[in-house]
């Protein structure tokens, strides 16, 4: 690598990622502060957006008791993991300065993955739109009566459709059942079976699709576009989506300071997101970006065989590139991440913003799941894995080191917390989880049953 910017360097990127290697990019056009003045959504929109999962939260403690003790609201911890950070120092000889964090959105309630933020926010904002306007409902009212018969009736005269490689159709699945609309969930290839059993004993709908999340996503908003009375949640194009990611930003603060944990110009916030298509980790970004903007910095992280954010924001050319115009073959174990164009709003939304996106190889992922299990007792599916490689990333590649340096970091890394986002794995059946774990070491089941 010569410069991380500039023609030379951006080719040197592409032919390493043709070539499936795992890189460490920096966006040359990360900007300071954030001017919301010239994105497509504001800090408005998402208290927009906090306050209707508000309006929500009486219904949502009624109908999901598993959110009751958190009065109705989806929230996952913030937790301390110093026994993983070692085994990552060791695991990489890398010494990981500052403290990790995960945030557990793996085992948020309802749907048990970062879905169940974006997901169930999108059912939820149909909901209220349909019975608003139908004079069914009051923006003033106690939204638990939205858990009876009557709006039951009301709603299944509706349908919902998405295209889904798994996880987000759980968590629309089962948000809209619950509320009595049909749910048509397109599946892509990658979609795990036991996902598709869960939703069908749901009364959900799914289509199973032999073809990729992009073919998946176009058939389930082909089948929407002939029924009027059908919604279609647009993975690849959703502001409703990304704004329920993006409240997460001003839960975590909150948390933090619960945590005495600072971040100001001498604390910087370090986070590592798995990326997919985009919305999850983009819409959390943005959120944490307005609360704390140049203190905090995002990576997102991508499977080397489906990197369709880091292409799309290196080549400038955001969803009108694909993987696969680079030869790759977008076959990944983790199925979260297996997307091959990445979503054209959101990557146009992280080019200000973004600090980079690094790539990690497939069998690292079920390394660190079984060392994050033994070492802190914490089950993850491997696509919510790939967070954890960035710390060690940050530091041991050339890019990573010249981040901290441009940005006069590296005096203040003793006082950094690196936060891996922790996207899913909540409701992966035991037999599945102790399969991924014999994956990462190859041998004898030693962790206890919880
Ligand atoms: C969906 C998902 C992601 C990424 O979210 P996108 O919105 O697709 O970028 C990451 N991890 C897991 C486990 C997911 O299900």
């Amino acid at each position: 690598m010569k410069t991380t910017a500039g023609k030379t360097s951006e080719q040197w990127y592409l032919k390493e990622i043709a070539a499936a290697r795992e890189v460490f990019w920096l966006n040359p056009r990360l900007q300071k502060g954030i001017s919301d003045r010239s994105l497509r959504l504001n800090a408005r929109d998402v208290q927009d957006a906090e306050r209707r999962l508000l309006r929500f939260a009486p219904y949502m403690a009624k109908a999901f008791p598993e959110t009751k003790n958190a009065g109705g609201i989806i929230e996952s911890s913030l937790v301390p993991v110093p026994k993983m950070q070692e085994e990552i120092e060791r695991l990489y000889g890398q010494e990981i300065i500052g403290r990790l964090y995960v945030k557990c959105d793996s085992h948020l309630p309802v749907a048990g993955s970062i879905k169940a933020r974006g997901g169930i926010y999108a059912v939820l904002k149909i909901a209220e739109d349909l019975a608003v306007n139908n004079k069914m409902l009051k923006k003033t009212d106690d939204y638990s009566v939205l858990d009876s018969d009557a709006f039951k009736r009301f709603f299944s005269l509706h349908t919902i459709v998405v295209g889904s490689t798994g996880n987000l159709g759980l968590s629309v699945g089962i948000a809209g059942a619950r509320l009595g609309f049909k749910v048509i969930v397109h599946m892509s290839s990658e979609a795990k079976e036991w996902k598709k059993e869960l939703l069908r004993t749901q009364g959900v709908v799914v289509v199973e699709h032999d073809a990729d999340y992009t073919r998946a996503v176009e058939e389930g908003r082909k089948q929407s576009q002939k029924d009027p009375r059908s919604f279609f949640i647009d993975d690849e194009n959703s502001p409703d989506l990304f704004l329920g990611y993006s409240v997460a930003a001003g839960r975590l603060a909150r948390q933090l300071a619960e945590l005495k944990i600072t971040v100001d110009d001498e604390h910087p916030l370090f986070v590592y997101l798995p990326c997919g298509v985009g919305g999850g980790p983009g819409g959390v970004t943005f959120g944490l970006k307005l609360l704390f903007e140049d203190n905090v910095h995002c990576f997102f992280a991508e499977p080397t065989h489906s990197p369709a954010m880091l292409i799309g924001l290196l080549t400038g050319l955001h969803d009108a590139v694909s993987v696969y115009d680079f030869g790759l073959d977008n076959i990944t174990e983790a199925d979260g991440l297996a997307v091959a164009r990445a979503s054209g709003f959101v990557s146009k939304m992280m080019e200000c913003m973004l600090s980079g996106v690094y790539t990690v190889e497939d069998s690292r992922l079920y390394l660190l799941l079984k060392t994050l299990a033994d070492s802190e007792r914490i089950f993850l599916e491997p696509s919510a894995l790939a967070g954890f490689y960035g710390p060690a990333r940050l530091f041991s590649s050339p890019a990573g080191r010249e981040y901290l340096e441009r940005h006069n970091l590296k005096g203040r890394m003793a006082n950094a917390v690196h936060l891996a986002w922790a996207t899913g794995g909540g409701m992966v059946p035991r037999e599945v989880m102790d399969r991924f774990y014999e994956k990462g070491e190859g041998g004898n089941i030693r962790y206890q049953a919880k």
